[in-house]
């Protein structure tokens, strides 16, 4: 579209910045694209008899990230909710584009956030193949597309009762790194001094679980990323799938600067935390062993967590001496 005058960066600025950061001559090609950055369109060629999987996630200035953010954390962020969705249907990944909106060309910012984004892009061989570059305030949105087999994509409505319910890796940490970055008085007052500079990583850097993802692919039932809470996400599962749920909390992966959280908060952190980008997902009971396999061919830690009930109930909790526990309030939503 013809931009307003004073929305495009000066004249010959805007092909100039992609050129500078965003162009990689030496970047690796891979065969899926046929043609990158530099025409009207990009060109993908996923494999014969593959499905396109495509997502996109937009990062605003304010709302998923403070303006003093390291800029090349937030290109690895960027990057990396994309790739978390990607996992999250057992795709492979294929390529991305980036739109952006920047409040002015700041040249030694831009390059520490390319730096972030092609770190991770290069680690997963996810090349950036186009996007459009405006001026206004900070803006980031990625579309990632993937490919699958037909039949064999992770989806949030396949969850069948009486599947064992698995979590990658641990949840709540980025929550309280992020309580901590606040100065929440619950956070900082049950806190080792350290604590923020080994958690801030967890919000900042998440590693999308791409590998364990496509490894679950035609395997696993149901699968969502953990980007809202635990609980909510795991929500999203139950409705599409018309079914319940039980997580033990024995069972749930409990990360050391947690333990010394009030109950109350640990719980908070745990199913409500948001920003993990950990892989929930279901399986058959009879499919544990190739689970368990899949996580170690993806050098992925998975942990079963509970089961899929029948019935369209709401999530339950079991704690010590098989007790019920009530489930505390809602996570994270935009429009709350
Ligand atoms: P058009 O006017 O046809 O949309 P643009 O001038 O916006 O073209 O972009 C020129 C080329 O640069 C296109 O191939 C586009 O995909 C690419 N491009 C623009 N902005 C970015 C960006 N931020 N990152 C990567 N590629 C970009
Ligand atoms: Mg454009």
């Amino acid at each position: 579209m013809k931009p307003r005058e004073d929305a495009a960066p000066a004249p010959g600025a805007e092909f100039d910045l992609i050129r500078r950061h965003f162009q990689r001559p030496e970047a690796p090609t891979t065969p899926a694209v046929a043609l990158g950055i530099g025409d009207d369109c990009a060109l993908l060629q996923p494999s014969p008899g593959h499905q396109l999987a495509i997502s996109s996630d937009m990062l605003v200035e304010g709302v998923h990230f403070f303006h003093d953010v390291v800029p090349e954390a937030l290109g690895h962020k960027a990057l990396a909710v994309n790739l978390s969705d990607l996992a999250a249907m057992g795709a492979r990944p294929l390529g991305f584009t980036l739109a952006l909106a920047l409040p002015r060309v700041d040249d030694a910012w831009l390059a520490a956030f390319s730096r972030g984004l092609f770190a991770l892009a290069e680690a997963h061989a996810c090349p950036l193949v186009g996007g459009d570059t405006t001026r206004g305030p900070l803006n980031l949105c990625i579309t990632i597309f993937g490919e699958l087999r037909p039949g064999q994509a992770l989806r949030r409505d396949a969850a069948q009762v009486g599947d064992d319910l698995y979590l990658s890796g641990a949840v709540g940490e980025a929550r309280l790194a992020l309580e901590l970055l606040r100065g929440t008085p619950w956070a900082t007052a049950h806190s080792a001094p350290d604590a923020l500079s080994r958690l801030r990583e967890r919000l900042e850097r998440p590693a999308p679980r791409v590998a364990l993802g496509q490894a679950l692919a035609g395997l696993a039932h149901a699968a969502i990323d953990v980007s809202d809470g635990l609980a909510g996400d795991l929500g999203h599962i139950l409705r599409a799938s018309g079914a319940g749920a039980e997580i033990e909390l024995d069972a749930l992966p409990l990360p050391p600067d947690l333990v010394r959280l009030p109950e109350a908060q640990r719980l908070e952190c745990l199913l409500h935390g948001g920003d993990d980008y950990e892989l929930l997902f279901t399986a058959a009971p009879d499919a544990r062993e190739q689970v368990l396999a899949a996580a170690r061919d993806s050098q992925t830690p998975v942990q079963r967590i509970g089961r899929i009930t029948a019935g369209a109930g709401p999530l339950r909790l079991i704690g010590p001496q098989g007790r019920t526990v009530a489930v505390p309030t809602r996570g994270f939503d935009h429009f709350a």
